[in-house]
């Protein structure tokens, strides 16, 4: 599947196949955008289909100007991805090498590089890939045919960038199909792990790796588990709700909460919880059961949280999945603000691309509403720093998160 390693430059005598787009449909790839849409090339002069899934190409415009490098996948709405846009740097292991380095050198300047993601693909410039740290183990993911085709030479950069002992490729996600990639996990190099090992705000935590979620943790959400501090009163009854492997409940409790409740419909990552408790002097009880089931139950026993962290998976992966996408926001919040002591702190997050943040607030709003609630949001967060947005790709920026204090309406 290698594709060569490099092609003749300068561009225009090039012999690495050409993709020519329609005329004016370089002006989103002007403003910083990566991708080529199927529809905006112009395919009776280069016919998509006379590629091979994950081929590299030279980007030109309809008149002939040089627009960079990207690899095709004609199979894919997202036909072509732009890898590098100077006419002298081909794809190959020094461009990745070049990448790999820049996107270290940002997390090391963040801190805590070792224990935190490493690549977050477009907004990286590596269109694609997802690599993440876990010490001396990475974690990789691959979307695109494109990157699927680079992936020796991404282990060669990585082995020469960083070093690590091991690197993982954890291609499992359904995504993939987009791409007719098949759901595939294997060891690159080194040794197989069977769990990956975190370190988070002086935290340490453990979670499965082959059978976790995304490449084992949510380095997505550790800016906001840091935010918690401030908003988590004294000896507060914490419920963490879709908890994963704990660390939202865990980070609570070391700031001063008495106890906590993890709810989570996978019985191994509850068991994880227990563990990461355990392995931080804490202890958390877990409740295995559907996010809405144990809501409604534990509102029907009585129960009362100062803290009700709602953190689910997205609700909403495509835009037909919009109105039930709402509508599921919206009742888990309703059912949070219903469990929740007077005054009470909800954290209310969602991880769905296709939901915007007015949109949450406004579920959360007709939440309270609905609940007699009085909502005020006293800060609301993104994800965390080592998932930089790229302002030309709104996909990049998907994460929400609303720390919400909530009062019984008056008036
Ligand atoms: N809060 C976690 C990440 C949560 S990811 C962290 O910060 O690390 C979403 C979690 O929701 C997963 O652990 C998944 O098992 C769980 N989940 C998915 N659907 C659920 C449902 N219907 N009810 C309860 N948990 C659910």
């Amino acid at each position: 599947m290698s594709q060569p390693a490099s092609f003749p430059v300068p561009a225009g005598e090039s012999s690495a196949p050409v993709l020519r787009l329609k005329r004016g449909e370089e002006r989103r790839l002007a403003a910083g955008h990566l991708w080529v849409f199927s529809n905006e090339v112009d395919t009776e002069r280069t016919p998509l289909a006379q590629f091979a899934p994950g081929a590299l190409v030279e980007l030109r415009s309809y008149r002939e100007a040089f627009l960079g490098y990207a690899y095709v996948n004609p199979h894919a709405l997202i036909c072509a991805r732009i890898l590098s846009r100077a006419a002298a740097q081909p794809v190959a292991v020094p461009l990745l090498e070049q990448r790999l380095a820049a996107a270290l050198a940002l997390r090391e300047r963040l801190g805590n590089a070792r224990y935190g993601r490493w690549v977050f693909g477009e907004s990286d410039l590596l269109p694609g890939l997802v690599l993440d740290r876990y010490g001396d183990l990475v974690v990789g993911q691959i979307a695109t045919a494109g990157m699927e085709a680079l992936k020796d030479e991404i282990a060669t950069a990585v082995r020469r960038v960083l070093g690590p002992q091991a690197l993982f490729w954890k291609n499992d996600s359904a995504a993939r199909a987009l791409e007719h990639l098949p759901q595939l996990t294997e060891v690159a190099f080194g040794a197989h792990a069977a769990e990956v090992e975190v370190i988070e705000a002086g935290l340490e935590f453990r979670a499965p790796l082959a059978t976790g979620q995304k490449t084992g943790w949510y380095y997505d959400q550790s800016a906001n588990r840091a935010r918690l501090a401030r908003y988590v009163p004294a000896g507060a009854r914490v419920l963490d709700v879709c908890s994963y492997a704990g660390a939202w409940a865990v980070t609570a409790l070391h700031h001063g909460a008495r106890l906590a409740r993890c709810v989570d419909s996978s019985q191994a990552a509850l068991e994880f919880a227990r563990a990461n408790a355990a392995r931080n002097g804490r202890t958390v009880e877990t409740l295995h059961a559907d996010a809405f089931d144990a809501l409604k139950m534990l509102a029907a026993e009585g129960a009362q949280f100062d803290v009700v962290i709602l953190d689910p998976p997205a609700f909403i992966k495509r835009k037909k999945d919009i109105p039930q996408g709402h509508a599921a926001y919206r009742k888990l919040n309703q059912l949070a603000l219903a469990l929740l002591a007077d005054p009470g702190l909800l954290v209310s997050c969602s991880c769905s691309y296709h939901l915007g943040a007015d949109e949450l607030l406004h579920a959360i709003q007709s939440a309270a509403r609905h609940g007699a609630r009085f909502v005020q949001v006293l800060e609301s967060g993104g994800q965390s720093p080592d998932h930089p947005l790229h302002p030309a790709i709104p996909e990049t920026r998907y994460l929400k998160a609303f720390f919400c204090r909530v009062t019984r309406a008056v008036g």
